[in-house]
């Protein structure tokens, strides 16, 4: 059985993908620095406390455990804190990634799964948009990700050792089914979170970024994926790598989306619960609407979904908020 590496394992997606590893079989190792993520999220293998930065340790880390492919999370990942410090996302998303490919290099492992963002696409031409559309983020995250798919690209091209699957992620929403692992940071950005957390009470008010966008309602559109199969993708794209793929790059999304109020109507229907919701000023780095082709990943590595519903994906996220809220599981990062 393989020896999984995987950085960021201790936050949101790498626990529910750790959790699929495990699940799997896989030997899993987890090196998180637990700037957002949590000891206890971690359901499977050893956790080592490190960061990307801390060449020495992560070299050492490397060394011993002497993995066979390296699924790499750990990043920043809020668009509008990319705007604001776009110095923290060029260090966090693209120099500690190079770092840690220079430690794969030099330890000899070739086999690596990039955890990238539809936010390289930018304003996309045509929706759902493919693989093959022109890489223009609108902001510092999505270019902070899409430079480090280049050094990916370049690196297959100049070592044929070297092979990695790149996942194109669009909106990652719910939480495992069996309720041990979640969403759990401080301070949450992302909609559907914030929408429950507004339900709970904890926030007072729930602003939508945006109503005179060229959409139907005028609230943004975005392609909601669950977790559980965003970690299914990961499984399938690590097996492709060691049954001897090449090098690819996936969207990772179903195809269609939900507007923001969409998603708030059906947050009071899940919750029963009423909130109140005001209007605010667009967010600087949204584009108006993106979803997924997702075509390639369901031929290439013969994925299927099995939680294409937004029904399911806040139920699942309600079941996880409540369980936050009653303090039933640990520490929030
Ligand atoms: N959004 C919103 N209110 C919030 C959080 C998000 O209106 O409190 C909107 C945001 O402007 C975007 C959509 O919801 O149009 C999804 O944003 P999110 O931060 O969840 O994910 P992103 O698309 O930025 O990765």
């Amino acid at each position: 059985m393989s020896n999984i590496l995987v950085t960021g394992g201790a936050g949101y997606i790498g626990s529910h993908v750790v959790k699929a590893l495990g699940e799997e079989g896989y030997r899993v190792l987890t090196y998180d620095n637990l700037s957002t993520g949590n000891r206890w999220a971690v359901l499977h293998g050893d956790l080592v406390e490190g960061d990307l930065a801390d060449r020495d340790k992560l070299a050492a880390t490397v060394r011993n455990f002497s993995p066979d492919a390296v699924l790499h999370f750990a990043a920043g990942i809020e668009v509008a804190e990319s705007v604001a410090n776009p110095l923290k996302y060029y260090e966090n998303n693209t120099v500690n990634a190079l770092g840690l490919l220079q430690t794969l290099r030099r330890e000899g492992v070739g086999r690596f799964i990039f955890s990238s963002t539809a936010a390289v696409y930018g304003i996309p031409e045509r929706i759902p948009v493919d693989e093959t559309a022109p890489l223009l983020p609108i902001n510092p995250y999505g270019a902070s990700k899409m430079m480090t798919e280049r050094i990916l690209a370049d690196l297959a091209v100049a070592d044929p050792e070297f092979r990695y699957v790149a996942l194109r992620y669009f909106n990652v929403a719910g939480a495992d089914p069996e309720g041990r692992i979640g969403q759990a940071y401080k301070n949450p950005t992302h909609l559907i979170t914030r929408a429950l957390k507004t339900a709970l009470g904890q926030y007072e008010k729930l602003q939508v970024f945006g109503t005179d966008y060229e959409t139907p309602d005028g609230t943004c559109i975005r392609d909601y994926i669950h977790v559980v199969d965003l970690a299914s993708a990961h499984v399938a794209a690590l097996d492709y790598l060691l049954e001897g793929g090449g090098s690819e790059v996936f969207n990772c999304g179903y195809g269609h989306g939900y507007s923001v109020q969409e998603v708030i109507d059906m947050v009071r229907r899940v919750t029963g619960r009423d909130f109140p919701v005001e209007q605010a000023p667009r967010r600087a780095g949204d584009p108006p609407a993106l979803t997924a082709e997702s075509m390639r990943i369901r031929n290439g590595l013969g994925w299927t979904p099995r939680y294409d519903h937004l029904e399911y994906i806040i139920e699942t996220a309600w079941n996880w908020e409540l369980k936050l809220h009653s303090g039933q599981v640990g520490r929030q990062a």
